[in-house]
């Protein structure tokens, strides 16, 4: 093989990471789910939790209604741990009554725009990605991994064993019911290494991000208490003089100049694209061709063309029929790669 071939291969089958924030899952539902049950942002959560009376009757010093600086504060003063251990609970019950509607949501049409090589991280608790999961995998076994980075009320594993999965799986090594995993919030000290259920699914971001082609960061700004999310990040990602390729995406319905301003330790300045739809971005334009997309692109000067977007309001037989022949094309290339057409 000449080293040209070699090379072109080598970017092209290198991962897509997505991390995903809150504003993730409330694309996922702009209409409520199933049962028109809306997913909410941190300010208010505690009201819409039933918890304001409880936490009106301690003696806290911050005034804020934001979930994250009350569970801080609340975290940090061992007095306060049934309170707490409440908390924890009631977020469970809350996330865990979320179900996907019956149509295709983002969720779904993300899963489907990427391959086994790529990765989707995500800070949600909530287990509409998990749903959407097991619903596309009857259409294709080719998914992306997954990682939960906060936790999540659909996962579990095994205290003894290196095995997760759905909460209500056994473990295959002892076939003991999976553990539920712990919950982390959004506050400065976190401690990912505290379980190794977390710190799996950190390294495995790591090691993806390591060798990422291509970063999708969908609803999440990367919040200025989240420390030690960031640094954890930061060194994954490594310098971003080393990092030239127009590598970075966003997908937020934030003003774009406040957004980039909390990336600005991780992208370069004009390396980036932006917009506030999914299907806006190169994961719908080009479902699992994202990296042949940037390579043929900028290096092999294309103008590539999408051929099989994925639109809104698309049924699951549309979805199947897309993937069925995408799937059908990577299968025959597998020793190589893939060229988009040049339009
Ligand atoms: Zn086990």
């Amino acid at each position: 093989m000449d080293s040209h071939f070699q090379y072109e291969k080598s970017f092209k089958s290198r991962p897509h990471v997505v991390l995903m924030g809150a504003g993730a899952s409330v694309a996922t539902i702009p209409n409520g789910d199933k049962n028109g049950m809306k997913t909410s942002v941190m300010d208010g959560f505690i009201e819409k939790l039933g918890m304001s009376e409880i936490i009106a009757n301690l003696n806290l010093e911050t005034s804020s209604d934001n979930l994250e600086d009350i569970y801080a504060e609340i975290a940090s003063k061992a007095e306060y741990e049934d309170v707490r251990n409440t908390l924890d609970e009631s977020i469970r019950d809350y996330f865990s009554a979320f179900e996907i509607p019956d149509e295709p949501t983002v969720y779904d049409y993300l899963l489907l725009s990427l391959r086994e090589k790529d990765l989707v991280a995500t800070f949600n608790w909530d287990p509409l990605l998990i749903q959407a999961y097991q619903r596309v995998s009857k259409l294709t076994n080719k998914l992306p991994d997954l990682a939960f980075l906060h936790g999540n009320v659909l996962v579990g594993y095994c205290l003894n064993h290196k095995h997760g999965g759905k909460l209500d799986n056994d473990c295959p090594e002892c076939g003991k019911r999976f553990s539920p995993s712990r919950l982390l919030y959004p506050i400065s000290q976190k401690n990912y290494n505290d379980d190794p259920f977390t710190s799996d699914n950190w390294k495995a971001l790591k090691n993806y991000l390591s060798r990422a082609y291509l970063v999708t960061i969908f609803g999440y700004s990367a919040p200025k208490t989240d420390v030690e999310a960031i640094d954890l990040l930061k060194g994954a990602w490594g310098n971003i003089d080393t990092r030239n390729m127009e590598d970075f995406e966003f997908i937020d319905i934030q003003n774009e100049d406040a957004l980039i301003a909390t990336w600005d330790k991780f992208v370069h300045t004009h390396h980036y694209t932006y917009t506030t739809s999914f299907f806006e971005s190169s994961l719908a334009k080009y479902p699992r061709r994202t990296t042949e997309d940037l390579f043929d692109r900028t290096q092999n000067c294309h103008w590539t063309s999408s051929v099989n977007p994925f639109t809104q309001n698309m049924t699951f037989s549309d979805l199947q029929n897309i993937v069925t022949n995408l799937v059908l094309e990577e299968e025959e290339n597998k020793d190589g790669f893939i060229t988009l057409p040049n339009a």
